[in-house]
């Protein structure tokens, strides 16, 4: 069953260490024979700068992931810079797409031109923040009750003007609340329920409900700590238990997944790396039918992104 995935953190580790082939390199999680493996058909391939680079330093940082993505990802025979939604239609059976994503906002400042030029390599998700505060936000391991910061007012409206998915999984609670009023696409991209795990990564019921009713989705984390509270070990089933929790409040058509393999380094036993995706799915046929899985799977994000021209 093919697969989107809309959360990897592989060219954060490609354009660190020089010698890291994207093609089989052991060290990565979703390479791309493991990609292929699992039937990973579209990736998100976020840029994410670590807050312990200095401010100056960030937009450097931030180019060197895209200059990786340019240099290691998209030289790879099939696959497809994906930089309009519509390419995912046209994808051919041999053909890979590959997307751009911005985790956090803490490489811009308070300058726009830096988003624009992101914007203009392919960004087509925007985070507003990683874990902590910058000009923009406040992270999820911040203060819930400290809202968006002014400049984040023009940061939303230009995303909104050029359509760009305003990504919600690391905000903070007050923040969350203003982005939903102000956004015009928002979807959470690799996070759970905090119903199932209580972890401010993850989305209260109501919260799923607004990015639904705003036309969003939310894609599930493979990441144990956000799946069973504070655990470094989780299970196939349980993972399941968050994405029947999400149906039951949204539905089959709105939930997705998002692995965050190469970001996390605490794994769910039997989904270690992307090659293992078809366990999860296989999983899922054991409570959804094969259509309900599909739309978990490939075609609810597909169609989520055909629409979201008008
Ligand atoms: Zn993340």
């Amino acid at each position: 069953m093919k697969i989107i995935d809309l959360h990897c953190d592989v060219l954060n580790k490609l354009s660190r260490f020089e010698d890291m082939s994207f093609l089989n390199d052991p060290r990565l999680d979703s390479n791309f024979e493991r990609l292929k493996a699992g039937n990973v058909k579209v990736q998100v391939f976020a840029i994410y700068v670590h807050p312990k680079v200095p401010i100056e330093q960030r937009f450097q940082m931030a180019l060197k992931q895209v200059e990786a993505f340019k240099k290691f990802v998209l030289t790879t025979p099939g696959v497809v810079h994906i930089t309009e939604w519509e390419q995912i239609k046209e994808l051919q059976e041999d053909e890979f797409g590959a997307v751009l994503s911005l985790e956090g906002c803490d490489c811009i400042g308070t300058d726009i031109e830096i988003l624009k030029v992101l914007l203009d390599a392919g960004v087509k998700l925007v985070g507003l923040t990683w874990n902590y505060e910058n000009d923009v936000a406040y992270g999820n391991l911040e203060d819930p009750n400290k809202g968006l910061k002014p400049f984040a007012k023009t940061v939303i409206n230009y995303l909104n003007e050029r359509d760009i998915i305003l990504d919600v999984a690391h905000l903070n609670d007050a923040g969350f609340y203003e982005l939903i009023s102000l956004a015009k696409h928002v979807i959470a991209s690799h996070s759970n329920s905090r119903t199932i795990c209580a972890n401010p990564r993850n989305l209260t019921d109501e919260q799923v409900k607004l990015i639904i009713e705003k036309g969003g989705r939310v894609h599930v984390v493979f990441y144990p700590p956000f799946i069973e509270n504070e655990m470094e070990q989780a299970t196939i089933p349980q993972i399941i238990d968050h994405i029947k929790h999400l149906v039951k409040l949204v539905g089959v058509e709105n939930v997705g997944f998002g692995s965050d393999f190469d970001g996390i380094d605490f794994k769910v036993d039997g989904l270690t790396n992307a090659s293992e995706y078809q366990n999860l799915t296989n999983a899922l046929l054991q409570h959804f039918s094969e259509e309900e899985v599909r739309m978990m799977s490939y075609n609810g994000f597909e169609k989520y992104v055909l629409s979201l021209k008008a």
